[in-house]
């Protein structure tokens, strides 16, 4: 299997109070019920008070340039025009995560005018999607589709999509990491993210000295499939299609430093060809410049900075990628007359277990979320909402 070094990347600087995301849960409340969800699908809408509250600790513990605006689903919650409002008014960038379902063009034509900037579709085989039951990956496409084409109509919202990849889905990657490029003008971010459940034939889990049945919890438990999928794998697997597919940046475990938590690849194309892909060095001077000038790392980019990739092209002395990609580029020198497209694709890897029972989280988590004042990961929350603390595993009968 492919193992990519670490250090032939660049390490994204983001930490626990200057990163470029934090996740926003206004409602638990979802309209699908989803394989591998980590959160428990309740009525449990936040009142607005209780939103900006959220809100202000994160703008007194922690810089980001955009807020996941997430669940559930947020378009469920009744004062989603007003989150969204409120987000930006902090002048942040309000970014809606949401499975569809309910948007339409008058909803988005509201959230346009509260200021949203981008939107991230979770779009996969798994979801029992009313009229999309039994449908593969490749097949949503048209529904992928459908939701790019609506942003692009009502002009400069950023696209992105997320899709939990399995065991028995991974072979699609490559023909989605595709698609994704023949749409690089309506899709700024492609997103997979390998599914995870908890491993109860690894280790044990404990709240203090208590032993925990993870089955009082919501997490996915015993089950078949894969849960070790790894972000190399998914490199690899991209490559049967496109050799060149490099990433340039990174997020490491929090645990093992070897291990891709976010794997981030730019690349630079038009609807029928990819150009090349950006080197860690100006990915490094991208989040380094956005923080000198706004004191902020880079979240997302709206469709009026991606279209301009051309522009990306000018930092081609401080890069090898965009050097190779230059030169492509101009193999054909009329292409000078026409649109490059910037594109990111995103590998999330989330949790492992190791073998000595740690878990491996994402150091420098974007996806941290607010509960009790406190700043705590939204993949685990359940935990904190169950036991008031995340709780603790060990390899085995590690305890007897
Ligand atoms: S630690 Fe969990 S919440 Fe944070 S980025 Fe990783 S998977 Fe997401």
């Amino acid at each position: 299997m492919l193992k990519l070094n670490h250090l032939n990347y660049y390490r994204l600087p983001w930490n626990l109070t200057d990163n470029a995301i934090s996740w926003l849960e206004p409602t638990a409340k979802c309209n699908l019920y989803c394989d591998g969800c980590y959160r428990k699908n309740e009525n449990s809408h936040k009142s607005m008070e209780v939103v900006n509250q959220e809100l202000d600790v994160f703008t007194s513990l922690r810089k980001c340039d955009g807020v996941s605006i997430a669940g559930g689903d947020p378009l469920t919650h009744p004062d989603i025009i007003d989150i969204v409002k409120s987000v930006k008014e902090r002048g942040l960038k309000p970014i809606i995560n949401t499975n569809g379902l309910a948007l339409t063009k008058e909803l988005l034509k509201e959230l346009k005018k509260a200021g949203v900037y981008g939107f991230t579709f979770h779009i996969d085989s798994k979801q029992t999607r009313p009229h999309w039951k039994g449908k593969n990956e490749l097949e949503l496409n048209e529904l992928r589709y459908y939701y790019a084409s609506m942003l692009a109509e009502a002009k400069n919202i950023s696209c992105a999509f997320n899709s939990t990849v399995y065991e028995d889905t991974m072979h699609y990657v490559p023909e989605l990491a595709k698609w994704a490029q023949q749409n690089i003008d309506k899709v700024q971010v492609m997103v997979f993210i390998l599914y995870r459940a908890v491993n109860n034939e690894k280790v044990d889990f404990y709240l203090g000295p208590k032993k925990i049945d993870m089955g009082e919890l919501v997490y996915n438990e015993d089950v078949e499939e894969r849960t070790d999928i790894q972000a190399d794998e998914i490199v690899e697997l991209i490559r049967t299609q496109d050799p060149d597919f490099d990433p340039c940046a990174y997020l490491n475990g929090s645990e093992k430093p070897d291990s891709f938590k976010w794997l981030l690849t730019g690349r630079l194309g038009n609807k029928k060809k990819i150009y090349g892909y950006m080197g860690k060095k100006s990915m490094e001077i991208i989040q380094t410049m956005h923080h000198v000038l706004y004191d902020r790392y880079l979240a997302y980019s709206a469709p009026k900075m991606t279209k301009n990739g051309k522009s990306m092209l000018l930092l081609s002395p401080f890069d090898k990628g965009l050097r190779k990609t230059f030169v492509n580029y101009l193999k054909n020198p009329l292409n000078i007359f026409k649109r490059l497209h910037y594109q990111s694709v995103m590998i999330i890897q989330p949790v492992d277990f190791l073998e000595d029972g740690r878990q491996n989280m994402c150091d420098g988590c974007p996806d941290i979320t607010v509960w009790n004042g406190k700043l705590v990961w939204s993949c685990r929350m359940e935990e904190q909402l169950k036991y008031g603390h995340n709780i603790k595993s060990y390899p085995k009968n590690f305890m007897n």
